[in-house]
């Protein structure tokens, strides 16, 4: 569909009938993945990627997939990837746990601000042959570096006004959504929609495919914890926050890497190794293909800081 202005945002493929997932490119502004979902007299659109443009094509999308406007858009949690587009949705609720909202007033603002002066400064080193970014991740680093700087500068931050605490169902006349906060690993709190009929699962950045986890903000062991009851829910198709449709074993890798980076902290913990000299433990073999490694050293620090204060060790920087 060569005329469709989303396309080279993101792709969009059918999960099941009347569910869809919007799965950004690397190379577009949408960053982060979508899903879209006919309830039968609604429609539910997860995740409102990260500008207002794109969230309006994925609002047009939904809306030609479903013949309606989205009634509901669900955040995952309150990085700006998946709910800066909040406010492309015109007339729809937007609906996540009470501490999503709270986070996406107290943070949300500043951290756009933030980030649009980081990324001018940033976009013109990227590429270069001195900056120690993997190659591999230049493009789409670029992409989204761009995407921010021609946002508005007065992006409108829409938090959510429907708002729950562990579960909220939303029933349709086709089919129900499971809005379900086992609390916060990625973040401080995390959202996820189930589809039970479909076992679909929608995880937001609770599980990734082909890229490193974003610990630098989360909580490695609850993060175990909410995977380990998250897959006692059997969900056969896994949208991830980034990277392709997956299946339950993203859920399971998703734990797997988080179980290793803790083994590892625990290691360098027990051999009084300091988290600067734990942060530049080269990645580990099997993450090597791994997309955004810029991630890595990050994920050790904070994997490293969840295990507490060191022992007997002085705990300056
Ligand atoms: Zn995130």
């Amino acid at each position: 569909m060569p005329s469709d202005p989303a396309a080279p945002h993101f792709r969009v493929e059918r999960l099941a009938p009347g569910v869809h997932a919007a799965v950004a490119r690397t190379t577009g502004a949408a960053l982060a993945n979508s899903g879209i979902v006919d309830l039968g007299g609604a429609t539910l659109v997860f995740d409102s990627t990260l500008t207002p443009r794109t969230g309006r094509l994925l609002a047009r999308t939904a809306e030609r997939l479903t013949g309606r406007a989205p009634a509901f858009v669900v955040n995952s949690h309150y990085h700006g990837d998946h709910i800066w587009g909040n406010g492309a949705f015109v007339g729809a609720h937007v609906v996540s746990t009470r501490t999503v909202r709270s986070n996406v007033i107290a943070r949300s603002r500043g951290q756009f601000r933030s980030m649009r002066r980081e990324v001018r400064h940033e976009l013109p080193r990227l590429g270069h042959p001195r900056w120690p970014i993997e190659r591999a991740d230049v493009p789409q680093l670029r992409a989204w570096f761009r995407a921010v700087r021609d946002a508005p500068a007065e992006l409108p931050i829409v938090p959510p006004d429907v708002t729950f605490n562990d579960e909220l169902v939303l029933e349709g006349s086709r089919r129900a959504v499971h809005l379900l906060s086992y609390g916060g690993g990625h973040s401080p709190s995390d959202v996820f929609a189930y589809l039970p009929d479909e076992r679909i699962a929608f995880v937001g950045d609770l599980a990734l495919e082909g890229y490193h986890l974003s610990v630098g903000d989360g909580y490695p062991a609850e993060w175990v914890r909410i995977l380990d009851r998250l897959r006692r829910l059997r969900p056969r198709t896994v949208l991830p926050g980034h990277g392709p449709v997956g299946t339950n074993r993203t859920i399971d890798r998703a734990a797997r890497y988080l179980g290793d980076l803790l083994t590892l902290a625990r290691r360098a913990r027990a051999r009084s190794i300091p988290s600067p000299e734990f942060v530049r433990t080269p990645i580990p073999e099997k993450y090597r293909s791994l997309r955004f490694t810029l991630m890595f050293p990050e994920n050790l620090r904070r994997v490293y800081a969840s295990l507490g204060p060191a022992g007997r060790r002085r705990s300056s920087k």
